[in-house]
């Protein structure tokens, strides 16, 4: 195995167990290293200090191992199990909930790769090349893991992977057993769903937000909820389902409509329900004053990376502000950020900035973050992507 040897001090921000290694810390190699190598990593005075995948760009390798242990299909086994008993010690799954993440990249110290669970099938996402290179033997780790309980594996990282790297990849499975279907149902907190992993967006559903749709279920009896950047509708399934009066779905994916209002219908709600293919933000400014009384905002990343900053904050400052004006007095509102590049002070000053243009009163009632199956790796706090606020406008 090839080495590289890191600058003097540059070794610091490992001993702290930041899984990350920059260009910029890199002294030299012992010899050529392909992306996606395992390679070990010293200080500048020779001593071993991990294992990682290398990488191109700012990141260049990915820490795998502070132990110097062989990254075989044993090590794979260890780590995939270490995942699941993770799961098991956050009661998932349980009786109502059959989907989850087992694997949340720097969360369970296996940086670039997702695996997400959805009943019976896995969906893989790498999101390095080293880890698609992994790919067979994570995929055996899982049948070990699973036994019976795994129908398929599904590698879905054809989007995911470095744009400039040299892998020609097309989304398929990995494993399947026979007579697999997957036209599957799954079940969140008790509401039904059909995601679509094959032709859906990330791995099929978004399961980072279960707990926060339950808290819209809490808030929702009696409300009119306008559910914005709705994808598959899993805020408007619970809001129905615990009372709400009427509810308004918004996406710009004419696909994403579609599947919210089949899982609708799937889950018999009682309440009305409208779905509506639109540019949530243009919606926004156009509703009327006073129509919802419990507003969702849950937009896609407006800054995939730090360059994009100032403007995703604007974006959020314009959206928020725009659906404060026209909500009536004590009315609910759900804003998030899934940008990892703005933090979660930076979001608070943004939608504190939205407050002060709509000229509203507003309380913090609840502070939200993604769920226990997406764990946030102390020594990595980047991790903390998804950020939410639930607030009272008065
Ligand atoms: N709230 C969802 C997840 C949102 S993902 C859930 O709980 O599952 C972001 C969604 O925003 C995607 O479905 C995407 O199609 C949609 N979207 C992106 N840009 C949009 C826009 N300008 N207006 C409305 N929807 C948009």
């Amino acid at each position: 195995m090839e080495y590289i040897t890191l600058l003097p001090r540059k070794e610091q921000s490992l001993e702290r167990r930041h899984p990350w290694i920059f260009s910029g810390a890199i002294n030299n190699a012992s010899g050529p290293i392909e992306e996606g190598d395992v390679v070990e990593v010293r200080t500048s005075n020779d001593e071993f200090i991990c294992l990682g995948h290398s990488a191109v760009g700012s990141i260049s390798v990915r820490v795998l191992s502070f132990e110097n242990v062989p990254i075989d299909q044993e090590w794979w086994n260890q780590k995939i199990a270490d995942a699941i008993a993770v799961r098991q010690a956050i009661n998932l799954p349980n009786e109502k909930t059959n989907c989850y993440r087992a694997v949340h990249g720097e969360g369970d110290l296996l940086p670039g790769l997702i695996i997400d669970i959805y009943n019976h099938t896995a969906v893989i996402q790498c999101h390095s090349v080293g880890m698609y290179l992994d790919r067979q033997k994570i995929t055996l780790a899982l049948q070990n893991a699973f036994g019976d309980n795994l129908h398929a594996v599904y590698d879905k990282s054809k989007n995911t992977l470095p744009p400039n790297c040299d892998i020609q990849t097309f989304d398929s499975y990995i494993y399947r057993v026979e007579g697999y279907n997957s036209d599957q149902e799954i079940i969140e907190n008790g509401h039904k769903f059909q995601p679509n992993w094959e032709e859906g967006q990330k791995t099929g559903f978004f399961l980072d937000q279960r707990d926060n749709r339950d808290l819209v279920a809490y808030y929702a009896k009696g409300r009119s909820v306008l559910n914005t950047f709705c994808y598959t509708g899993g805020f408007s399934v619970y809001a129905l389902a615990n009372g709400a009066k009427q509810c308004t779905s918004v996406d710009s994916s004419e696909k994403a409509i579609h599947l919210c209002k089949s899982n609708i219908l799937l889950n018999n709600p009682k309440g009305e329900h409208s779905e509506i293919v639109a540019d949530a933000l243009q919606y926004v400014r156009d509703m009327k004053a006073n129509e919802f009384d419990l507003v969702i905002l849950d937009p896609p990343a407006f800054a995939k990376h730090q360059k994009a900053l100032l403007n995703a904050l604007q974006g959020y400052k314009r959206l928020n502000a725009k659906a404060m004006e026209r909500m009536p007095k004590n009315s609910i509102l759900f804003t998030f950020s899934c940008s990892q590049a703005v933090s979660k002070e930076q979001f608070r000053q943004a939608i504190f900035s939205a407050a002060v243009i709509a000229k509203r009163e507003v309380k913090v009632l609840h502070q939200l973050s993604q769920g226990a199956d997406h764990p946030v790796n102390i020594y990595h706090p980047e991790g903390e992507y998804l950020k939410g606020l639930v607030l009272l406008v008065q």
